[in-house]
């Protein structure tokens, strides 16, 4: 069997970050921590956070007076901040800068009294914290069908936003809709789609075609990686997503000659070297590493958590 490896796959630089700020805020002072949701989403990642002393809630009223809180690498919107100020938390921001960026667009639209076209997905750790910053005035649209009936009054001031992690082709198609339907749509100076679900996405879409099936690593609840699976599919290869090696069927590789391995931005490496030793111990196999796009992004932990320079 040949394996074709993907990059850039795995970690992006505010994946990173979070799990940096979850590591040093331990160190630094001491356990529990608490987390406000997933940190990112990546049961693996939550679980070795966890062991080391994080503590996971849904809920900042279950986060006791005075602790140290951590908002995740999704983001939340101020009424987050509101309570977390109420219950005199400590609050680490691991919020990824790229999403911040877009907090700051929706909060920038809403004060110029904008009505928000937020495209991305319902219930979404990062969709809920945007809509927050938009302050009520905006719509969520989720697909093509969202973006062909949406009503907004046509007086309307109407700016449009996007969840980071959306898959890009899906993406311009709605937005296409939006700007026939919408004349005076107004959009992000610089797209809301981030650098790393960009490369991940063209790495699949670049290299599917040369795989008879896709396996991507990657978490059910991460977008991005549910977008790496849907983009193979897309071309009409068959795609599996799968948490780690244990997660593979043997009758997925009947008569398989190459297969393609990526993994989303929340995956530690281990995993997908994990699938490699299982397909290797399936039966010989070569392996090539196809670099599509390079990438040299790292964001800095909060001065709040830094070492002293
Ligand atoms: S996927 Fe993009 S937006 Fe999300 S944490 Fe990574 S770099 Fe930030």
């Amino acid at each position: 069997m040949h394996i074709i490896l993907a990059k850039p796959r795995g970690f992006c630089a505010g994946v990173e970050r979070a799990i940096q700020c979850v590591e040093r805020s331990l160190e630094l002072f001491g356990k529990p921590v608490y987390v406000l949701n997933q940190i990112v989403h990546n049961t693996h990642v939550v679980n070795s956070l966890q062991k080391k002393g994080a503590v996971f809630v849904r809920n900042i009223e279950d986060v006791p007076e005075n602790s140290i809180l951590l908002f995740s690498a999704h983001g939340v919107g101020p009424e987050q901040w509101e309570k977390a100020q109420k219950r005199h938390l400590k609050v680490i921001d691991a919020t990824c800068p790229l999403v911040e960026r877009v907090h700051r667009s929706a909060k920038k639209y809403a004060e110029q009294d904008y009505t928000i076209i937020l495209i991305g997905d319902a219930g979404h750790d990062e969709t809920i914290g945007t809509m927050g910053w938009a302050k009520g005035k905006v719509f969520l649209v989720q697909n093509i069908h969202d973006a062909q009936t949406i009503e907004i009054p046509e007086n309307d001031y109407i700016a449009y936003i996007t969840q980071t992690t959306l898959s890009i082709e899906d993406c311009k198609k709605i937005v296409d809709i939006l700007h026939e339907r919408f004349p005076h749509l107004q959009s992000p100076s610089s797209g809301n789609i981030c650098y790393a679900t960009t490369n991940r996405q063209k790495a699949v879409l670049s290299l599917a075609k040369k795989a008879d099936i896709v396996i991507v690593v990657g978490d059910s609840e991460s977008a991005n990686s549910r977008r790496l699976a849907d983009i193979a599919r897309s071309v009409g290869k068959t795609a599996y997503l799968v948490l780690d090696a244990t997660e593979i069927k043997t009758k997925w590789l009947k008569d398989v000659k190459t297969v393609l391995i990526t993994s989303g931005a929340s995956v530690p490496e281990e995993h997908v070297q994990g699938v490699l030793k299982f397909l290797s111990n399936w039966e010989p196999c070569s392996i090539e590493e196809i670099c599509v796009a390079s990438e040299n992004v790292h964001f800095k932990i909060p001065p709040a958590i830094r070492e002293k320079e």
